[in-house]
């Protein structure tokens, strides 16, 4: 394995994968993949507060759902470990009490009541460094005394700090425009603004991808590296993923656009393989190919960071459910049947022939999802709309459909082998006997059966499916709504 390059995905356990951070997690991946690198899992646990349980689960479950493997993280382990951060307490303070000796942090005693003071009526208000330069003998005194503190970052009061990120270019930020931010917490936590970076150097992350919400206050965490004479990672942000409003305006992907987790795109009935490819394509494209479908594997032969783009990207359902329905049409018929089967069996009649059913739908469906609503003219009879029996290209009418019906009928009774070639059989038969076209009378059977215009397959496959009994059954009710 080539070291040069680590990425890592370290989220927060929220209790879901938001398609963005899916997104950002699979660019960490495949930039490290693509050049036979490292790419670690890091549980990012340090807000207490916001603690949701069986939510590092989902992380852990979403990775292995789209075949994103890790080489360190939890579960796996390796050398940098632990990789929950919550477990990696000790670590945080003696980083933070080195960069109080290199003369990089201090120890604030401010009461909460002194900082809220400094906040202006909207509620805005930085720290003003009162206790930045304490004299030693006051801190020892204060600690020694158990006065409860914060650990801050001494930051530089002029200058500015840049840095050149690989998809926006130069970020420069007025130093006087940062306050001395706090990296260890009163009770004892580090934020994430300190622990991140501390982690990034000690399980030797070269390149730091993520959102863009973080464009801004890379250059804080930039000084941080300098205070402690380590050498900065790349930084590579990712612009937002937007979603469509009813407008037409765009707005940042969020639960009014639609299904927004992993995990509801998956309950909804779309494929991992899917996903993962349409969101691969959400802010990067591939270079000299046109090609728009890629497997895992062909992603990471295929990706290079010069292919991100810093527009941001929407997302779009519609083309979701495109290469949803590709994917479904690609999957051979036993892994197709894994899944589509339970579906039609949870919500059909015992005699009807599912499998059947699920072949007939196999290339009409653009989700799983979609398979109750599909198949509920099977599931239960839906309510006659007579007027389906008229079709001008078969010239039918519901008279001639209930002429051909009473006819039929009797020579449908009569057959042992009900498959849809004896029936397409006797159908076509019973048509050259009678005079009338092929189309008119699997019209006439089809609607009479489905009660429905466009189904999945047509009169004979769908008797097939619903059984002799409940589609001789049918076309027994037909007659009666004809008469
Ligand atoms: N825990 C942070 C988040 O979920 C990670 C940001 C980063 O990748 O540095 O937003």
């Amino acid at each position: 394995m080539n070291h040069t390059i680590t990425t890592r995905f370290a989220p927060s356990p929220t209790g879901y994968m938001h398609i963005g951070n899916l997104r950002t997690a699979l660019y960490a991946y495949l930039l490290a993949k693509s050049q036979g690198g490292k790419f670690i899992l890091r549980i990012e646990d340090t807000d207490q507060e916001r603690l949701v349980e069986g939510a590092q689960e989902v992380i852990l479950k979403t990775l292995e759902m789209t075949g994103m493997d890790y080489d360190e993280g939890p579960g796996v382990g390796g050398e940098h470990g632990p990789y929950i951060q919550s477990q990696r307490l000790p670590i945080y303070r003696e980083y933070a009490e080195k960069l109080i000796q290199g003369g990089h942090a201090y120890y604030c005693f401010c009461t909460p009541e002194r900082l809220e003071s400094l906040k202006d009526e909207k509620g805005i208000g930085g720290y003003d460094g009162h206790c930045r330069d304490l004299p030693e003998e006051e801190v020892r005194e204060k600690l020694a005394s158990g006065i409860p503190y914060v650990i801050r970052q001494k930051m530089p009061q002029e200058g500015t700090t840049s840095y050149v990120d690989e998809v926006y270019g130069e970020v420069t930020m007025d130093n006087t425009e940062l306050r001395d931010q706090i990296l260890i917490k009163a009770d004892g936590f580090p934020t994430y603004n300190f622990c991140h970076v501390v982690d990034d150097h000690l399980m030797g992350v070269t390149h730091v991808v993520r959102g863009n919400e973080y464009l801004t206050s890379t250059p804080k965490y930039c000084l941080l590296y300098d205070a402690f004479g380590w050498e900065r990672p790349h930084y590579v942000h990712l612009p937002l993923l937007m979603g469509k409003d009813a407008d037409g305006n765009v707005t940042k992907l969020s639960k009014r656009h639609g299904a927004v987790s992993f995990q509801d795109l998956v309950n909804d009935g779309y494929l991992p393989e899917a996903i993962v490819n349409y969101i691969a394509l959400l802010g990067w494209s591939p270079k000299e190919t046109t090609e728009e479908f890629f497997s895992l594997d062909a992603l990471k032969a295929a990706f290079s960071m010069d292919g991100l783009s810093k527009s941001p990207a929407v997302f779009d359902y519609e083309k979701l459910k495109w290469f949803n329905s590709e994917y479904i049409k690609r999957m051979p018929e036993e892994e197709y049947l894994v899944k589509a089967l339970p579906i039609l069996k949870s919500v059909c009649p015992e005699n009807v022939d599912t499998e059947k059913l699920a072949q007939l739908l196999h290339t009409r469906i653009a989700a799983f999802g979609e398979i109750p609503e599909r198949a509920a003219f099977v599931a239960h009879r839906l309510p006659m709309d007579c007027d389906l029996y008229t079709n001008k290209k078969n010239k039918t009418t519901p008279e001639l459909c209930k002429t051909i019906l009473e006819e039929c009928l009797p020579l449908l009774e009569c057959i042992d082998n009900w498959d849809n070639d004896t029936l397409f059989a006797v159908l076509k038969q019973y048509a050259a006997d009678s005079g009338r076209k092929a189309g008119a009378v699997m019209w006439a059977v089809r609607i009479a059966v489905a009660r429905l215009g466009i189904t999945p397959g047509g009169a004979t496959e769908l008797m097939e499916v619903f059984g002799k009994e409940e589609s001789l059954s049918r076309i027994r009710q037909a007659l009666q709504e004809l008469a």
